[in-house]
């Protein structure tokens, strides 16, 4: 038996690492150098295409607990970042260069694992795909074809998700315009004054740095809201600010009202309807902090501007990151909708130890959804008409009502630990 894995970045080398432990055969099929993305420099696998950083140690964040569970998962990318660090306070940042020829090393050391550098075109039985998010065109159309039909989704840009435990509900309120229909939406209303310090801010606040392929044709749909607010002061109150049908609790109507759409079952997320950005994350939480409903906003995702490949997961895959046209294929990393290096890491993780249950014609599992790796995997596969990736937050775990706010990290943390290490004496993995 031999394993494919198409893509030698973050998703793939875990993939590869849980299969070659278990003494299956694996090729890997990567197209740099022989053709480039257009974000990767180098022909190194696990390149880290922007931020040398994974981002936080501190084991009482939604980073540090996804950490300490990949840990205990013996995450390759991991232990690689531990030993190739570079100082950056409370962040685990590496060394680029040095985390990706360790990678290479490790994975070389196995007698069992075979690179070939080039890109693959068709997708046959027993593969893992970990394309990322700039798959190449042809492997994409080969996945549209068979997913089936148009599952694989491409956007410019993204509105931020804020979480609904910061938003102040002394000032927001529940209502669906003109009272049409359930009263889905949460609305932010603005006064005359307070709309023009927001309109100003926006329009002058710094955006985040664009490379050449990404100063795109931006579709309308998809329109940055610091651009669309350019072409005047009014466009925004015309647009996604429409004050129109949303009288506030006084029933007046407000000046502007921003629109705040539920992301998740749960109830713990909010997007903030037509807020697409490309502003610097800083820039966000200030402008955005203009809004008096989001002054105190936590965001579990900043608005991101830039070419992104992805499946409509939740209709096109199973537990486990298995196709649900075919088991035998998955797929791993930012391809699933998951967004981040080390959420790409441990989705290739899921499908490695999946892939081996597999052909030991085992069940597929899933770690619990009290983990962030368990909670990640969930969100992919939860209905929602409209998918977007997702990072690790505290936000998708379900909530802990009776642990007070400010020991909630604490309590997170634990119960995660917890339920990680259950998983993985239940499975011996
Ligand atoms: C421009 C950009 C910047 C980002 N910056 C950050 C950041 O700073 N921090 C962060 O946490 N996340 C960031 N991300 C998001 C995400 O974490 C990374 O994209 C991450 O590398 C995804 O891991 P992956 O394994 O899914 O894909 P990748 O790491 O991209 O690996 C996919 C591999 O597949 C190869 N490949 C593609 N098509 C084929 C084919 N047909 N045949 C063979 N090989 C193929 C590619 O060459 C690549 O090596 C960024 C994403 C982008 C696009």
């Amino acid at each position: 038996m031999r394993i494919s894995i198409i893509g030698g970045g973050l998703a793939g080398v875990e993939a590869a690492y849980r299969i070659l432990k278990a003494g299956i055969d694996v090729d890997m099929f990567e197209m740099r150098p022989n053709k480039m993305t257009p974000a990767h420099h180098t022909p190194n696998l696990a390149e880290l295409v922007c931020s040398n950083s994974l981002k936080s140690l501190d084991p009482t964040t939604s980073q540090g607990v996804l950490k300490s569970e990949l840990r205990a998962l013996d995450s390759l990318v991991l232990k690689v970042a531990e030993k190739t660090k570079v100082p950056a306070g409370g962040a685990l940042a590496v060394d680029r260069e040095l985390f990706s020829l360790e990678i290479a090393k490790e994975l070389t050391k196995f007698p069992n694992f075979t690179l070939y550098r080039r890109e693959v075109f068709d997708i046959s039985h027993y593969t893992i795909i970990a394309t990322g998010p700039l798959t190449s065109d042809t492997l994409a159309n080969q996945i549209i074809e068979f997913t089936g039909s148009d599952n694989l989704n491409f956007y410019d840009a993204a509105a931020p998700i804020v979480e609904f435990s910061s938003i102040d509900m002394n000032s927001a309120y529940f209502a669906t315009r003109y009272d049409k229909g359930c009263a889905d939406y949460l609305n932010c209303p603005l006064t005359q004054d307070e709309y023009i310090a927001f309109h100003t801010a926006l329009v002058n606040a710094p955006r985040a740095k664009l490379r050449d392929f990404e100063t795109p044709n931006v579709f309308e749909a998809c329109m940055p809201i610091e651009i669309m607010a350019r072409r005047g002061l009014d466009t925004l109150r015309y647009g996604p600010m429409r004050p129109v049908g949303l009288n506030d609790k006084s029933g007046k109507r407000p000046y502007a009202v921003v629109q705040l759409r539920l992301e998740d079952k749960a109830g713990i997320l909010y997007n903030i309807v037509g807020f697409q950005t490309n502003l610097t994350y800083k820039a966000q939480r200030e402008v955005f902090g203009l809004i008096p409903a989001l002054k105190n906003a936590v965001f579990s995702r900043y608005g991101v501007m830039h070419r992104n490949t992805y499946l409509n997961s939740p209709v096109v895959l199973q537990t486990a990151n298995a196709s649900k046209k075919d088991n035998r294929i998955f797929f791993a990393g930012q391809l699933t909708g998951v967004e981040g290096y080390m959420e790409s890491a441990m989705s290739g993780l899921i499908s490695g130890i999946n892939m081996l249950r597999l052909i030991n014609g085992q069940d597929f599992v899933s770690p619990p959804i009290e983990t962030i790796t368990g909670a990640l995997c969930s969100y992919i596969l939860a209905e929602n008409k409209n998918f977007q990736p997702m990072r690790a937050c505290f936000g998708i775990l379900p909530f802990l009502h009776d642990v007070k706010k400010d020991l909630r990290p604490i309590a997170y943390a634990k119960r995660s630990e917890e339920a990680m290490d259950r998983f993985i004496t239940k499975y011996a993995l």
